[in-house]
């Protein structure tokens, strides 16, 4: 499980059959697994213990927070919840929660953020911070709340959006689609996902340019996504300004010779509804996303580094539920302002707010609409999504 060299981005593991099992548990916990549960808390312990310290460790000690994530699973064993089904049956009622920001009020130990009498911040304190080049390593995390302005459908939900239109293929529950061994026995209804979100078929919104403006400035140091839609990419932030979390099918590797193709070469394939072949061995080739029971790609461990160099750090658009991606949010050091853009209050925002935390709740969009106008970018903001329609519309003639 220590992320090595040669061991590529994980997608190999799966097709080691068997003997992955108990990682593909430990995924489906640590990655897909929604906030709440032991594993969950010893990674964000961990993961805290890394940046209130010194220096962060190497690599390996990633290992062991999904080493942890594992202990825990087997001590309560699969029937008791475990496995992925148990996981969904307990994220119901076990989330971790200290005192919640009113009956913190109600008890008079302070208000939202309050934290020893210190000043709490607000929006417009880090938008001057930004401005006066006080922050200028932001690191980003977003989610499924920053593509939905783009018109991606809720895919994730079973009962909504894609789940529904999968219906014609009789597939056995809703998360087979994301799982290997599915995979191999029909392997339609991912493709079918696949053709929906390939690159081109949506548009990035106002939340993505503002994270390519960042870019642009000089001031983003890495962006971690969970979106497997590749808005960023089409927004125009270089790859290796991302952590793409949970995969991208702008790469795909063939499930057999593990030969690494262009997504781009598989388009007419996925679009013409037929499932793509290796030209070489004419295995299945597979768009590079995180199946359950696959590593995570190897660049998530930049998060080793960056989350304690960050100064700054914007939550945008996610629940924070799923695992170890939402322990991140704990990593940064507690000096380092938070800036939560979401819909509702989540994650640590909700049960462990710093002083130095900010919740912009509500429309994601309009959230980011706010902190370019506190931030005096407007112009530039226009310029640029001008710029970059004019791109797409040309590209799509
Ligand atoms: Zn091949």
């Amino acid at each position: 499980m220590a992320p090595g060299k040669g061991e590529g981005s994980g997608e190999g593991r799966g097709l080691r059959g068997k003997g992955e099992g108990c990682e593909g548990w430990v995924r489906a916990r640590s990655c897909e697994g929604r906030r709440g549960g032991e594993a969950g808390d010893e990674a964000q312990g961990w993961a805290l213990g890394q940046a209130e310290g010194t220096p962060p460790r190497a690599a390996p000690s990633a290992a062991l927070c999904f080493l942890a994530a594992w202990r825990s699973l087997r001590e309560r064993g699969p029937k008791d919840g475990g496995g992925p089904r148990g996981l969904a049956r307990r994220i119901q009622g076990t989330r971790p929660f200290s005192l919640s920001a009113a009956a913190r009020a109600i008890l008079g130990l302070g208000g939202w953020g309050d934290d020893g009498g210190k000043k709490q911040l607000t929006l417009q304190d880090v938008a001057k911070l930004i401005r006066k080049k006080e922050c200028r390593r932001i690191v980003v995390m977003a989610g499924a709340g920053i593509s939905t302005p783009s018109g991606i459908p809720d895919f994730r939900s079973p009962g909504s959006g894609l789940y529904s239109n999968l219906e014609q293929y009789d597939i056995p529950y809703p998360e087979a689609i994301f799982e290997l061994t599915y995979f191999f026995v029909n392997p339609k209804p991912f493709f079918t996902l696949a053709k929906e979100l390939y690159p081109g078929n949506y548009r990035p919104n106002y939340a993505h340019y503002f994270l390519r403006l960042l870019h642009d400035k000089g001031i983003l140091l890495r962006l971690y996504t969970q979106n497997i839609d590749g808005l960023e990419r089409a927004a125009g932030i270089p790859p290796d300004r991302m952590v793409e979390a949970h995969g991208t099918f702008a790469t795909a590797t063939c499930t057999v010779c593990r030969r690494k193709f262009p997504g781009e070469d598989f388009r007419g394939d996925v679009m013409a509804d037929k499932v793509p072949h290796c030209r070489v061995c004419t295995g299945i080739v597979k768009p590079d996303i995180v199946f359950f029971g696959e590593e995570l790609p190897q660049r998530f461990f930049l998060h080793l580094t960056d989350f304690p160099m960050a100064d700054l750090l914007f939550v945008i658009g996610t629940s924070l539920e799923v695992e170890p991606f939402a322990s991140l949010a704990g990593a940064v050091r507690s000096s380092v302002p938070r800036v939560l853009i979401n819909r509702d209050l989540v994650g640590p925002f909700a049960w462990q707010q710093r002083y130095n935390d900010i919740a912009q709740l509500g429309d994601v969009v309009g959230g980011v609409e706010k902190l370019v106008e506190l931030l005096d970018w407007n112009e530039e903001m226009q310029a640029l999504i001008q710029k970059e329609k004019e791109k797409l519309d040309a590209k799509d003639k």
